[in-house]
Order: structure tokens, then C-alpha cells, then sequence
């Protein structure tokens, strides 16, 4: 057979030659939609790769992006990748620190930035060591500040090979934002990016075809928006990226655009939910979603089956490029009630070929399959990570086990359930409660627009959970009321000492909750009982 490294660079070529005219629509965060196709991205990409070198930037370099979701972005991955570049895509959520730290230690030398980023931009300047040229996506019209994207590759005319290579050449660069310590970098290879995009497109993941619309809303910075803007030129979807988050944007390009794919993690989905109950605004065409990045909880699986609407619950991180699970739908689906749909779609999915899974005790002795066991969840396979960038060590075992730092339990069907991560169980009297678990429960209660469980300290049971709501708008909730619902779904042992009520609970880079934050802001928290007991056992 014939030699066809795997390289993305296939995918844009597939895309321009097979699906020239398909589309790529943008909603810019300025309230304008534009719209490209395939052939049109081409051919910025290989513009862009000019510029590239002609600034002196060669295989290898990394080209670092702070931007939202739009068709520039889009067409910078496939430049910087093209040159053989390696596109470092930053999250701009991050903290400075942060911000500064992982731009010096991946030794970007091009930043590529949306125009509402030009603050944050400015602001770290003088701190970012290695950059060497700034371009704006989206310059203001009065010409002030870095050059613009669109002019910059403007100087170039397209006539442009690709950098050829190994497979095993990098190509991506993220960093995931780590509990202690300094973010670390996870090194996404063309192969293991092209493997990984093979397998994202399979029914039973995100089922993407050329009949498919697909937005995703989880941002390109996160984990490559879960490898969309891969998957899409290799099955000719369209695409429609939207720089703007607020769901009434979304929902009226998800109508107007006939989006039926879409992808996000839960806290986004919750914000939709709101907004589609209180508008009466409807997602007629939306076939399926995916959740991902934390627990989706149960009430929100519900919400979607019974508007008709499939749900794909993935679980993965960055170092899985991101794809570790999925849910894909057992013999007899049809029959399911809903109920029992529910139930098991609230499981993190099944695993696709190309990831195997594991889970070990304390000791490292892998436990059985038998949806009892929970343990640490260890991962392999060719688009999971070896090492971090800059490493001195590999992040697995001499087997190449990595672990994930996820406590799970794989079911005797193939399913994998996510108790909780290792830092967030709750360890009371030697046993484990599930924070998720008692989020899920939470969430399922009228008027609970968030729930967050996290451990205090108990002088007696070492942690107990404490449950932090935020009331949905307009609602009153009686906690009492609330604990019944919550004895109803979960062990009695396992219901929180105490509940209390917050305006808003803290959110990581990614949109997830922050258990870290919160467990900060509730550092000095004691339950009102605590006091008594300590006295009772100091007697
Ligand atoms: P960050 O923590 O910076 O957002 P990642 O996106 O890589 O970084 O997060 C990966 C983690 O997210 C996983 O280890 C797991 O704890 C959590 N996670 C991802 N998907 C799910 C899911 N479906 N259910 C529960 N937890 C999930």
C-alpha cells in the first residue's frame, strides 16, 4: 500500500477538492454574520503559511491563538499547521500569571488575537518574552493597533505546498490548567489527531455526516472544541462557529442555520435550557447533542430526550485529545422507557476503539467490571498522552497506563460512570459519597438552577458534604423540602449537613464548576453542629 502520512493538512485538501462550496458560517461578536466554505479557508491557509515564513517562522514553531469561535480562527489552524507549525490555541480566560506562564514555556512566536482580547493583549506585552508579532483577526476599521489578519495574508498569493513530515510530528498544543502547580502542556500529534478525528465522526460518537449543520459551542481553545473543526472538512459538514455566547445569538443562528449537531459542557446547556423555557424559542432542527467536560446531570438528559432530542454524554480531557467515552446506544434502544434512557445515558458512554480503559485500587490491582467497584480510572491509546511538553518523564506507567485522576466504575455492559474527580469525593468515615452524584440529585429539584457538593471537615466523620445552590431566578426553595427530594435519590448517609444558598458559584477557564474556588470560599466554613460534636468526643 501506498505511503499517506496522516496529517491534517489531508483534511483541508479533502474538504477544498470534495466539499468546496461547503459552507462556514460565522456570527462575529459584533452582531454580523459571515459566511465561507472549504475552498475559501484553503486558501487563507495557505496564504497564511506564507505570512508565516516570510516572518521567518519554520516547522516546528509554535503559533500561538487568543480567539473565540469564528472562520478566521478556523482557517489560522490550518495555516500555522500547514507550515508545519504547531497551533497553540490559549484560553483567554485564564489569569495572567497563567497566561504569562504557558505562552514563555511554549515559546510561541506569533500571536494571532480577537480585537476583544486587545486589552488583555496590550496588558501582556511586556511580559510575554518570545512573541514576535501580533496580528489582529478582526482590526477596528480606524486602522489602529496590530496589523490585521485578512491583510496580512492579503500580501501573499496561495501559490503554496504544504510542509510534509513524519505523523508523528507535533501539530497541536494545549494546556490544561492543573489543581497545583503550573499549567502543563499537552502535545497533540498529526497522527493522533487524525486517529482521533476517524473515530469522533462514528455514529456512535458525535454521528456527524454531510447531511449534518454543526455548532459546536465549546470554544476552539478548549481541547481543540473537541476536534469539530477537524471532524467537519473530513465529512463535509457545515459548520457554524458563533463568537458570541449569549443564548439568544446561539438559538437564533441554531434556527436560521438548521443546526442538527452541537456540542458543549453542561453549565452552557444550562444557560440554553433557561433561555429556550423562558422565550418559548424552539431548536427545531437539532438532532442531537453532546455533553461533555463534567457530569451531565440527569434532569438535563431528561429535558433533551423529551424534546426530541438525542444526547451523546462524552467523557475526556485534554490529555484524550479529548475523547475518552462516549454514549453509544445498546441492542433495543427503541424499547428503553425514558427513564431507563435517562439512567443510562447519565453513565460517561462507552469506549470507542482506540481507548482503553481501566480502573485500579490504592495498590494498583485493576478491579472487575461489575458496576460496584470504584477506583482511580487509568487510560491508554494512541491520541492519550505520553508525556507533557517539556517533560523530563512520561505521564504513564512502563505499561503506558495514564491516570486520569477520575475516580469511576465500569459496568458489566461496557458503560463507565465518573464518581467523582480524585480531589472532589467526599470522605466520610472512611467511605466515599459521590459529589456528582448529589449534584445530579440536586439539580433534579424545581427551582435549582446549580448545585455544587463539596466536603468540610467534620471532627467526627472527617468530611461531610455541604450543598451550595443557586436559586433559579424568582424562586424560593425550603431546604427541608429539598433534603426529602434528596433522601429520595441517595443513601441516607450520603445526604449534605448542611445546605446553603448562593447568588453565583465560581467557574474554572473551561466553564466548569470550581471546586477549588469554592472549597476556598468556604475554607472557614464550620456546620453548626460541628462545635457540640467535638465537645461530645472530646468527653
Ligand atoms: P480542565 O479541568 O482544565 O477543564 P479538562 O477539560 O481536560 O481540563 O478536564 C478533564 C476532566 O473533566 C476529567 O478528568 C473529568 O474530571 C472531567 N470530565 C470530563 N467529562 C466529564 C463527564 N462527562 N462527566 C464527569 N466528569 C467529566
Amino acid at each position: 500500500m501506498q505511503d499517506w502520512p496522516l496529517r491534517v493538512m489531508r483534511l483541508v485538501d479533502h474538504a477544498e477538492r470534495e466539499h468546496g462550496e461547503g459552507e462556514i458560517v460565522t456570527a462575529w461578536a459584533d452582531g454580523s454574520v459571515t459566511r465561507t466554505n472549504w475552498r475559501a479557508v484553503a486558501h487563507d491557509a495557505r496564504r497564511m503559511a506564507q505570512a508565516l515564513e516570510a516572518l521567518g517562522c519554520r516547522k516546528g514553531d509554535r503559533i500561538a491563538t487568543l480567539a473565540m469561535n469564528h472562520s478566521r480562527h478556523l482557517s489560522s489552524w490550518y495555516g500555522a499547521a500547514g507550515m508545519g507549525g504547531v497551533l497553540h490555541t490559549i484560553n483567554p480566560r485564564l489569569f495572567p500569571d497563567q497566561l504569562e506562564y504557558i505562552a514563555n514555556h511554549a515559546e510561541d512566536r506569533v500571536l494571532l488575537y480577537d480585537h476583544a482580547f486587545a486589552p488583555l493583549v496590550e496588558a501582556m506585552k511586556p511580559r510575554w518574552t518570545t512573541i514576535e508579532r501580533y496580528i489582529c483577526f478582526d482590526p477596528p476599521a480606524n486602522g489602529v493597533g496590530d496589523t490585521g489578519f485578512m491583510e496580512w495574508i492579503g500580501e501573499q498569493d496561495g501559490d503554496y505546498a504544504w510542509v510534509e513530515g513524519d505523523e508523528r510530528d507535533p501539530v497541536g498544543l494545549c494546556y490544561t490548567s492543573g489543581t497545583t502547580g503550573n499549567p502543563k502542556g499537552v502535545l497533540y500529534e498529526h497522527r493522533s489527531t487524525m486517529l482521533h478525528t476517524l473515530a469522533e465522526a462514528a455514529p456512535d460518537i458525535f454521528n456527524l455526516s454531510k447531511q449534518s449543520v454543526v455548532l459546536p459551542i465549546v470554544p476552539m481553545f478548549h481541547a481543540n472544541a473537541w476536534g469539530v473543526p477537524w471532524a467537519a472538512p473530513m465529512m463535509g459538514c457545515k459548520l457554524v462557529l458563533s463568537a458570541d455566547y449569549r443564548p439568544d445569538t446561539m438559538c437564533r443562528l441554531f434556527r436560521e442555520e438548521k443546526v442538527t449537531h452541537s456540542a458543549g459542557v453542561p453549565t452552557i446547556w444550562l444557560t440554553m435550557i433557561d433561555y429556550l423555557e423562558r422565550s418559548g424559542d424552539k431548536l427545531s432542527d437539532l438532532k442531537q447533542v453532546t455533553i461533555g467536560g463534567s457530569a451531565a446531570p440527569r434532569a438535563m438528559i431528561r429535558w433533551f430526550l423529551e424534546h426530541g432530542i438525542e444526547v451523546g454524554h462524552a467523557w475526556g480531557m485534554t490529555e484524550t485529545s479529548p475523547i475518552g467515552t462516549c454514549g453509544s446506544r445498546p441492542l433495543g434502544w427503541e424499547n428503553y422507557s425514558i427513564d431507563e434512557k435517562v439512567e443510562y445515558i447519565s453513565r460517561q458512554g462507552r469506549v470507542p476503539f482506540g481507548v482503553e480503559l481501566r480502573t485500579v485500587d490504592e495498590d494498583g490491582n485493576a478491579l472487575p467490571r461489575d458496576g460496584k467497584s470504584s477506583g482511580n480510572l487509568q487510560c491508554r491509546g494512541p491520541w492519550v498522552i505520553r508525556r507533557y511538553f517539556k517533560a523530563e518523564e512520561d505521564a504513564t506507567d512502563e505499561d503506558q497506563w495514564f491516570d486520569t485522576g477520575d475516580v469511576a466504575c465500569l459496568h458489566p455492559d461496557g458503560t463507565m460512570q465518573i464518581t467523582d474527580r480524585a480531589k472532589d469525593v467526599i470522605k466520610s468515615g472512611g467511605e466515599w459519597i459521590s459529589s456528582i452524584e448529589l449534584e445530579n440529585a440536586a439539580v433534579g429539584f424545581a427551582g435549582v438552577a446549580e448545585a455544587a457538593a463539596i466536603g468540610i471537615a467534620h471532627p467526627k466523620w472527617d468530611e461531610r458534604p455541604l450543598l451550595v445552590v443557586v436559586r433559579q431566578e424568582g424562586c424560593d426553595i425550603c431546604p427541608d423540602a429539598l433534603r426529602s427530594h434528596l433522601a429520595t435519590k441517595v443513601a441516607k448517609w450520603w445526604l449534605p449537613d448542611a445546605i446553603e444558598f448562593v447568588d453565583e458559584l465560581p467557574h474554572t477557564a473551561t466553564g466548569k464548576l470550581s471546586k477549588k474556588m469554592l472549597r476556598e470560599r468556604f475554607s472557614a466554613y464550620r456546620f453548626a453542629d460541628a462545635d457540640a460534636r467535638l465537645e461530645e468526643l472530646r468527653r
